[in-house]
């Protein structure tokens, strides 16, 4: 459903992906390890429409994302098909992102109103279906700020799937929480996992919780894949060096 061919991007003259060959396939839950700068962000971001490439073919859900057809051939993709891409994603992010001034009902449906055309009623159900999914069916009315950290970004999750993806990508998520906070969100993608109705793409340094919930490991360094495989292998028994020497540092 997702699939990087021979993709690279570059900031400036700084290539950060170098003809990155990378696919996921429908429900599959993928999670992404690697060091600081490695490219991981980059990755979600050109999902996300939000960085652009420089070369190769990004395909989203068996069509270009970056690029589309005319006359058989591949051409810069319009806003309009930008958008319809898009629609196919969701991001959740480690600084949760959500509108401060907004609700948590409104966080919720803000676009769905906006950009799928539901009506309040629809999207007010909508909304507190999944707000009692993640557990904060009692704090609707809040805003953001009025809640934890682990809450934000159970709303952050909430908010993503209220634009009905089918795709779920994860940045870090639980990287700003303190300590306490993180096995609520982490219970919540979990839950999300063992369903297999999303494809999953997390990024994440809780190295553990991959191992419990990922169907593939996928270690990237210097804008490439190193080594990619089940959890078991890559977690517990890597063959690249590079990968040993990451595992030993961050666990
Ligand atoms: P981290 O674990 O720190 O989040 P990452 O693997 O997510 O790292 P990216 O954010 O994808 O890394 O960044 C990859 C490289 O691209 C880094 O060297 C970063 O400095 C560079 N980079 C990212 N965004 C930009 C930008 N907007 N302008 C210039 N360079 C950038
Ligand atoms: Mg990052």
């Amino acid at each position: 459903i997702i699939k990087f061919d021979k993709v690279t991007k570059k900031f400036g003259d700084h290539v950060v992906l170098k003809e990155l060959e990378f696919e996921v396939q429908p429900n599959e839950m993928v999670t992404i390890i690697g060091p600081s700068g490695s490219g991981k962000s980059t990755i979600l971001r050109i999902l996300m429409t939000l960085e652009p490439i420089n070369e190769g073919v990004v395909y989203v859900d068996g069509e270009p994302l970056w690029h589309e057809e005319s006359n058989g051939k591949l051409v810069p993709a319009s806003q309009q098909h930008l958008r319809k891409m898009r629609s196919k994603l969701g991001m959740v992010f480690q600084q949760f992102n959500l509108f401060p001034h907004m609700t948590v009902r409104r966080n919720l449906t803000e676009a769905p109103i906006r950009v799928l055309g539901l009506s309040k009623k629809e999207a007010v159900e909508r909304a507190d279906e999944l707000l009692d999914m993640v557990g904060l069916a009692d704090q609707a009315d809040k805003f953001p700020a009025q809640l934890s950290g682990g809450q934000q970004q159970r709303v952050g999750i909430a908010r993503a799937l209220a634009m009905r993806p089918k795709i779920l990508l994860f940045d870090e998520p639980t990287s700003a929480l303190d300590p306490e906070l993180v096995g609520e969100v982490l219970q919540v993608i979990r839950q999300l996992a063992e369903q297999h109705e999303f494809t999953m793409l997390l990024v994440t340094h809780e190295i553990p919780f991959a191992r419990q919930v990922s169907d593939r490991v996928c270690f990237i360094d210097g804008g490439a894949i190193v080594e990619q495989g089940p959890p078991t292998d890559i977690l517990t028994e890597p063959k690249k060096e590079r990968t040993k020497e990451f595992l030993h540092a961050v666990l």
